[in-house]
């Protein structure tokens, strides 16, 4: 497996399964993972890889995502770094894509930056957040941020302020541009860091009593979006109420279960498949439409091919 010019040597190319590089460890290969941590590497990858006409697709932390049994026909690029890239002027933070979202909460409160707590423990990266605009207990990284900076998935480069996102819950303009956050920028404001670190460690109390542990549990976090205000729930309610009245806590496909805790949590157990998983949240949308006449929406993306999916889409899907 080549890509001859790909100059940067820093750039790692390498033949793996996608199962490793996802929180649901799901997934079969593709043409090659490119590793990428800079803002210069990736923006090298991805001109050599418009140059040379490749097919691909760009993958953060990999915790929102199942990735199909049958491998991709196109190449990985997975930009995600475990040394957070960060600068500070005054209250305003610059952030690499690849940072972790974690790595970047943990810093602000470090650094008694405040406004990015309910970042804590959220898995994934900067890039990944800022295209779902990532949140928790109604607070989501488009609040704070106020620039992007981004690549085309031609290799043009180009800025994008707040408005031009088009931020709303767990939505944003780039799942439809496609367009890749090699960096953004962010506003925060003056706090006491002793607080703020107080403040995340209650966080990550509250959040490891309730989210699965990923070693044993893996997953790709809640699966479907809270139900939106304008729909018959008259405000935004939780996906997991719905299904849990449904009863959806009792249903199983192969390996994939529902987390005991949690009914809009679909969680790897032995032998599961990523088909197992695509066949359950069928069921789950299912028996909340026909309980309450709701159409659930995906907040996790499904990559590749699956069995059953409507006619029309088989090639690389969200
Ligand atoms: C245990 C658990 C708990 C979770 N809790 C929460 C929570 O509280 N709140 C919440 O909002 N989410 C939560 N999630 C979901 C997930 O962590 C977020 O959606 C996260 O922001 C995804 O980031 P990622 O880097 O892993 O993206 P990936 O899963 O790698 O990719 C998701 C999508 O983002 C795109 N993408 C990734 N990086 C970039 C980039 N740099 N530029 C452009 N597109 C990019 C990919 O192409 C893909 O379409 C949870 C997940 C798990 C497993």
């Amino acid at each position: 497996m080549t890509l001859a010019p790909l100059k940067n040597p820093d750039v790692r190319l390498e033949d793996r399964p996608l199962s490793e590089y996802t929180t649901f460890r799901l997934g079969a290969g593709c043409r090659g993972i490119i590793h990428c941590q800079t803002p210069a590497q990736l923006e090298t990858t991805v001109q050599c890889l418009v140059k040379e006409k490749k097919k691909f697709i760009l993958i953060g932390g990999g915790s929102n995502l199942v990735v199909s049994d049958e491998p991709l026909d196109c190449y990985v690029v997975r930009y995600c770094t475990n040394n957070p890239l960060i600068t500070v002027n005054g209250t305003d933070v610059t952030v690499s894509g690849s940072t972790l979202l974690d790595d970047l909460a943990l810093f602000a409160a470090r650094n008694g930056l405040g406004g990015v707590e309910y970042a804590t423990g959220i898995p994934g990266t900067v890039g990944g957040a800022v295209v779902g605009n990532a949140g928790a207990w109604g607070k989501q990284v488009g609040d704070v941020l106020t620039s992007a900076g981004l690549i085309s998935p031609s290799g043009v480069k180009k800025t994008a302020g707040t408005k031009e996102l088009g931020f709303a819950y767990r939505d944003s303009i780039l799942k439809k541009t496609g367009d890749i956050v090699v960096s953004a920028v962010l506003s925060l404001r003056k706090g006491d860091a002793k607080a703020l670190l107080e403040e995340r460690e209650k966080i990550l109390a509250e959040r490891k009593a309730k989210h699965p542990d990923l070693r044993r549990e893996p997953c790709a976090g809640s699966f479907f979006r809270n139900i939106d205000p304008t729909s018959q729930a008259g405000k935004r309610q939780a996906a997991g109420w719905f299904l849990e009245q449904a009863g959806g806590k009792t249903l199983e496909v192969g390996g994939a279960v529902i987390y005991p805790k949690h009914a809009n949590i679909i969680v790897k157990a032995n032998n599961c498949r990523s088909q197992d998983v695509y066949d359950l949240s069928l069921r789950m949308a299912r028996i909340v439409k026909e309980k309450f006449n709701l159409d659930l929406v995906r907040e996790v993306r499904f990559v590749g091919k699956f069995r059953g999916m409507p006619a029309g889409v088989r090639e690389i899907i969200w």
